[in-house]
Formats: C-alpha cells, sequence, structure tokens
C-alpha cells in the first residue's frame, strides 16, 4: 500500500496555528486506511499551538529555503528557522515512510502548495508555496491539495 504524507490538521489534528483541525474526511480516511503519513511540520519544527498566524514575507517557501524571504509571524517576530526545521522534519517522514505523493493544506505558510498568502496579513494570496512544500517538490515528492487530486 502507497504511502501518503497528510498533512496532520487535514487528518484530524487541532494543530493550526489557532488549536483546531481543518478535518478533511479522505484525508482521514487514507489514514484509517494506513496509508496516510501525518506530519505537522510547524509543531515538529518547535513552534507552540496556538500561536500567531504567520506568512511568508518577501517570496514564497522556494525563497526561504534560498535565504531569500523570511516567515514572520503577526507579532513580527521571524519563525524561518522553526519552519525550515520543520520543513525538513517532513521531509525525514517522507523519506522514513517511502511516501513519494503528499497531501498538504492549502494556502498554510509551511504546507501550502501553489498558493500562499502574500505576507501583508491582509488575506492577500500570492502564487507560490510554503517552506515544506517547496522542499519536498525538491526532493521529488509530489505535493496536492486534496486526497482527491492524488
Ligand atoms: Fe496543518 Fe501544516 Fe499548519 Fe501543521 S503546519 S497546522 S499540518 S497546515
Amino acid at each position: 500500500m502507497e504511502p501518503i504524507l497528510v498533512s496532520a490538521c487535514m487528518a484530524g489534528v487541532p494543530c493550526r496555528y489557532d488549536g483546531r483541525a481543518k478535518t478533511d474526511p479522505a484525508a482521514v480516511r487514507l489514514v484509517a486506511e494506513g496509508r496516510g503519513v501525518v506530519v505537522c511540520p510547524e509543531g515538529a519544527g518547535g513552534m507552540p499551538t496556538p500561536r500567531p498566524a504567520a506568512e511568508i514575507v518577501g517570496g514564497d517557501g522556494a525563497d526561504v529555503l534560498d535565504g531569500r524571504a523570511r516567515v514572520v509571524d503577526a507579532t513580527g517576530a521571524d519563525c524561518t528557522e522553526e519552519f525550515v526545521a520543520g520543513a525538513r522534519a517532513a521531509l525525514a517522514a517522507a523519506e522514513q515512510s517511502g511516501a513519494r505523493r503528499a497531501v498538504l493544506m492549502a494556502r498554510s505558510p509551511s504546507c501550502g502548495c501553489g498558493q500562499v498568502y502574500d505576507g501583508t496579513f491582509g488575506g492577500a494570496l500570492r502564487p507560490g508555496d510554503g517552506v515544506t512544500a517547496a522542499l519536498l517538490r525538491r526532493a521529488g515528492i509530489e505535493v496536492v491539495r486534496s486526497p482527491e487530486e492524488l
């Protein structure tokens, strides 16, 4: 059975910045079937729950990995190191489980794929990946926003 990396908040874990989950029944099913490998990169990188919302300032997740952008929370604190550490932990979980595909929560500064908030905390989106999605893609892992896209 093919292992699939799954954002923990989609699998029902209340690990989002606001202390809630964003449960997707299809993601829960992946876990129940024994295929889902659950990971919360922000938690794995040392961020507490709940925590202030964070956005990528100055680019997207790929830019963060290359040192051209930072992850900053709503209080102005820089949490780039934690987000990069969490991305590395997610990649390690994929490698250990053999997962080559991942279902990741949309628009998150970690898990978002294809679209993230633009760093102004005004609700606007920009094209790009979160830090974890960018690192997984660099490792050749396919990332999607919904189990239906698998
Ligand atoms: Fe969900 Fe990913 Fe944010 Fe964790 S880091 S709460 S798994 S979107």
